[in-house]
């Protein structure tokens, strides 16, 4: 959990931080709900989920009139969030998890971490280098799986992602490999393409194991706030996705993201990305992000 508060030292120093004076010392009344509306509009809660939480705060505080505004809040943050962390030790195998998103925004990254993860519990993982777009990427993914102790299976530069995939996922069978993680491309000027490409890996991967992927995890960037979900709301049209990362929040004061991605997608976020290194990723539990952000 330390590591967790940390991760969100920004949001909960800036933003949320301050609802703790707002409330200090004063009954919920006309002028403190406006200051609150203010703050939690400002730290990317968006308009909907900020009213919602107003409007509950105010019929729960008016029931338990001698009660700490402040707990309720947090009790009612974490309400507003869905709890379903990711499966850190699947038992099915290989447990295939697809992992797509723009550019930019910690897919390489956070494959990795997850990959570490996995490691770290005992499984063996095979990192599928499927962004054959981008020329950096396959070497990315190479140094990351030295680095942590990942096998990469990965193909040419220009070379057909799903091939790439398939080739994973069945080497994993045959070698009895626990987690299989496939990185793809994540250039959004070429969107169709891009989709298609996504949808024949998931072909592809089920022509091997009938179940198909266990898990896609969609990567949003903490701080782009709107444009995060608008992103979002074009994979999910193609995609079946399951999951979601945020990225980067140890980056930004707009911590109430969480809760506009949760409402607006209706997506579990399943884990949080809170630094550049391989153990910077927590999995998303809705009471400690409340209580890390509240203090
Ligand atoms: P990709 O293009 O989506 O694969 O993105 P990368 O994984 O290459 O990440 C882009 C940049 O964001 C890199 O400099 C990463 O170190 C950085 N990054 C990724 N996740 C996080 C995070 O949770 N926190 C911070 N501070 N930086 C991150």
């Amino acid at each position: 959990f330390d590591k967790f508060k940390k991760g969100l030292e920004k949001a909960r120093n800036t933003f949320f931080g301050s609802i703790k004076t707002i409330f200090a010392g004063k009954t919920l009344d006309d002028e403190t709900l406006e200051e609150l509306e203010e703050i939690l509009v400002m730290s990317d809660m968006g308009v909907e989920v900020t009213q919602k939480i107003l409007k509950e705060l105010k019929e729960f505080y008016k029931k338990s009139d001698d009660s700490d505004p402040l707990i309720l809040l947090r009790d009612i943050m974490e309400e507003n969030l869905t709890n379903e962390p990711i499966n850190l030790n699947p038992t099915k195998k290989p447990y295939v998890i697809l992992v797509v998103g723009v550019n930019g925004n910690g897919k390489t990254t956070t494959i990795a971490k997850l990959a570490n993860q996995y490691i770290k519990n005992g499984k063996s993982v095979v990192l599928a280098a499927g962004d054959t777009f981008r020329a950096a990427a396959i070497e990315q993914l190479k140094h990351w799986g030295e680095k942590i102790g990942a096998e990469v299976i990965a193909h040419e530069h220009g070379s057909d992602a799903a091939a790439v995939a398939f080739d994973a996922v069945k080497h994993a069978k045959a070698k009895g490999k626990d987690v299989v993680l496939i990185d793809t491309a994540g250039r959004l000027h070429n969107k169709s393409n891009l989709m298609e490409e996504l949808k024949k890996i998931k072909r592809v991967v089920q022509k091997e194991l009938p179940e198909g992927i266990d898990e896609t995890l969609l990567i949003l960037d903490g701080t782009t706030g709107q444009n995060g979900i608008v992103q979002a709301k074009a994979f999910k049209e193609t995609v079946d996705i399951t999951g979601i990362v945020i990225t980067k929040l140890d980056g930004t004061a707009k911590g109430g993201i969480a809760f506009a991605i949760d409402h607006d997608l209706n997506i579990p976020i399943r884990m949080i990305g809170v630094g550049e290194k391989e153990d910077d990723l927590q999995p998303f539990v809705p009471h400690e992000y409340c209580d890390a952000l509240l203090g």
